[in-house]
């Protein structure tokens, strides 16, 4: 399986110079990676002056959409919009949505559904606050966020599905998870998409981590944890880091 790196540049940086400079020299330096694909995702108002070749390792990805594709919905932006951009994945459900837009399982539900139908790869993100951890809840929070998440979600378009697995205590603090924990969230979402669906199927679908990842830690998470790629935020906005991480995984 192509290991998938997932660049998540939040709201950065300040300016379209910022963020063409930025992009410019990830796409340069990354030119001919193999076996990996590289996600970018801007925020929404740069995702047009990013050109891509099809050909490219680099894709582009979204950090969040609407759950309707047009219509009389002030400031909302439709994944058939992102669709038109080039936009191959789309986030749903990271936390900071979750906390800062009071996105609930049944909000990010009608999200997964359109971004499925619009057949665009959603990255549902999932994972358990440090209260939830330090109660022994963490598998119990998963479940359920993916079993919301997932609802009536059809069986057979449940192969392009993402599901990334950042611990919210982990996120933008320098204080990445455990490789063991990792592992052990990696296992406990892979037995909860097995019994949701049939394994052909759900063994398709990619695990990732996310939170305070680096190119210290990057790989051991691949290699020890059995992820199937990363979600990086705050290291995705440093070229040199970034294209760091992803040469580590070579
Ligand atoms: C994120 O916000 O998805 C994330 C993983 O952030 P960071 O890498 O900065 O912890």
């Amino acid at each position: 399986m192509k290991l998938l790196i997932v660049a998540n540049w939040k709201c950065n940086p300040k300016t379209l110079k910022g963020a063409n400079l930025l992009f410019n020299s990830i796409k340069r330096k990354l030119k001919k990676v193999k076996n990996i694909e590289v996600v970018i995702c801007p925020p929404f108002v740069y995702l047009s002056n990013i050109k891509l070749s099809n050909h490219s390792v680099i894709k582009l990805g979204a950090q969040d959409c609407f759950w309707k594709n047009f219509g009389a919905f002030t400031g909302e932006i439709s994944p058939l919009m992102l669709k038109d951009l080039n936009c191959k994945y789309i986030i749903i459900g990271h936390s900071e949505r979750r906390k800062y837009f009071n996105e609930s399982d049944e909000i990010i539900n009608k999200k997964i559904k359109a971004v499925i139908e619009a057949k665009i790869k959603p990255i549902l993100c999932i994972g358990e606050t440090r209260e939830e951890k330090e109660k022994g809840y963490i598998q119990k929070k998963l479940k359920s966020q993916i079993e919301k998440g997932l609802k009536r979600v059809p069986k057979k378009e449940i192969k392009n599905l993402i599901i990334a697995y950042e611990p919210i205590w982990a996120i933008g603090t320098g204080k990445p998870c455990d490789i063991k924990e990792a592992q052990t969230a990696y296992l406990v979402i892979k037995k909860i998409i097995t019994n949701l669906y049939p394994y052909s199927i759900s063994k398709n679908i990619k695990i990732l981590y996310g939170g305070s990842v680096n190119s210290k830690n990057a790989k051991s998470y691949i290699k020890q944890a059995g992820m199937d790629g990363l979600l990086i935020g705050g290291a995705s906005l440093n070229a040199q880091e970034f294209i760091k991480i992803v040469r580590t995984l070579t």
